[in-house]
């Protein structure tokens, strides 16, 4: 639900909206006055048959319906998943009860000192308290008009921190799925697009799996600040040939992983370009001359077989990485096919 009225639209629809929840005995809580303000503003049909159908009248309300009709309209889509995100949507709801309260009293006030001033006109004829009366209502009517601006300028507010919420959700979600170091996809991301991958039958599937030669030796001999640039410049290689059919990630420690979706030639072709690549890396540490001259990078590729799951050809795909360290490392080994390997 998104509300962009301006100003006077915005006032047209409080004025609207609090009479229909004073008629019905809706006590005026933050949530209750989001939905009757989102039913006065036509924001969705079904909210509003649903909304009415539930309290037509006085003495229909139930907090558990109310509460229910929120979360399936407001909560779902703004759903907090960090702690301090809860924090700061309880403390923006806390206030704008606050605010709720004050405006629908004030609002309920008017209404009585309306009728007030009806029968004094229908009964007086006493000019001085006509006027003592008009004076009264000119008072109150101030009164609710900066009470509603008070409101208004705090709904702005408040929509303007749910904004700001909402983006901060969003990269937080974006975050949890790129790693830190190498800021590529994570492991995470890794197992959804491979999962994603297999699914759709469109293409097939190759996983490549890939890990540094002797990486041990890279942060034994330079140190592991050294270590974690290595790993920074091959984020970046496999960064560059990221697109729709390419999905790098890191897999975990010095190990990267690509899902593929296209022929295992195309694949081999990618593999070796990657493999030389990382070959023809040169970091050299800021403030000396020393440069790496040893990295290089073993691949293993499995071409998915029809119906076969992730766990499976993360196995196979792993003994082709398993087989390019054995034959010397610094190498792209095709995995055995389904049929011919020898796992259960
Ligand atoms: P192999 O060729 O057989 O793969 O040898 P290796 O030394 O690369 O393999 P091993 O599994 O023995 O060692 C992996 C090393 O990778 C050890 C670990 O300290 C290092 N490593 C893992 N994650 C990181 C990281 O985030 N930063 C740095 N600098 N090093 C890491
Ligand atoms: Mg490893
Ligand atoms: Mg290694």
């Amino acid at each position: 639900m998104e509300f962009r009225q301006d100003y006077k639209t915005s006032a047209g629809i409080l004025r609207e909206a609090v009479p229909l929840m004073v008629e019905r005995e809706i006590p005026p809580t933050p949530n209750n006055y989001a939905l009757w303000y989102a039913h006065a503003a036509d924001e969705d049909i079904n909210l509003s048959e649903a909304l009415l159908a539930s309290f037509p009248e006085a003495g229909t309300y139930n907090e558990d319906r109310s509460e229910q009709l929120f979360f399936e309209y407001f909560v779902k889509q703004y759903l907090p998943q960090s702690e301090d995100t809860q924090n700061a949507v309880a403390s923006l709801l806390a206030k704008l009860f606050g605010v709720v309260n004050i405006t629908a009293s004030g609002t309920h006030e008017y209404g009585d000192a309306l009728k007030a001033a009806m029968a004094t006109m229908e009964s007086s004829t006493d000019e001085a308290e006509i006027q003592e009366t008009l004076a009264l209502l000119l008072d109150k009517t101030h009164a609710v008009e900066d009470l509603n601006s008070v409101f208004q300028a705090e709904l702005k507010q408040a929509k303007q921190e749910v904004e700001a919420l909402k983006a901060a959700l969003q990269s937080s979600q974006e975050e949890a799925l790129i790693d830190k170091l190498t800021k590529i996809a994570n492991r995470r991301a890794f197992d959804l697009n491979l999962e994603q991958s297999l699914a759709d039958a469109t293409n097939p599937t190759i996983l490549m799996l890939l890990d540094l030669d002797h990486f041990k030796l890279c942060n034994d001999t330079y140190g592991h600040v050294m270590g974690d640039k290595v790993l920074e410049c091959v984020g970046q290689l496999l960064l560059k040939i990221q697109g729709e059919a390419v999905k790098p990630a890191r897999y975990g420690g010095e190990e990267f992983a690509i899902v593929f979706e296209g022929a295992l030639g195309e694949a081999e072709v990618l593999a070796e370009l990657i493999r030389a690549k990382v070959e023809s890396i040169r970091i050299t540490n800021v403030g000396s001359t020393e440069t790496l001259k040893t990295l290089s990078i073993s691949i293993g590729v499995a071409l998915a077989e029809p119906g076969e799951d992730s766990k499976s050809l993360k196995v196979r795909a792993d003994q082709g990485l398993y087989k390019a360290k054995e034959n010397g490392r610094n190498r792209v080994c095709l995995a055995t096919p389904l049929d011919q390997s020898c796992i259960a």
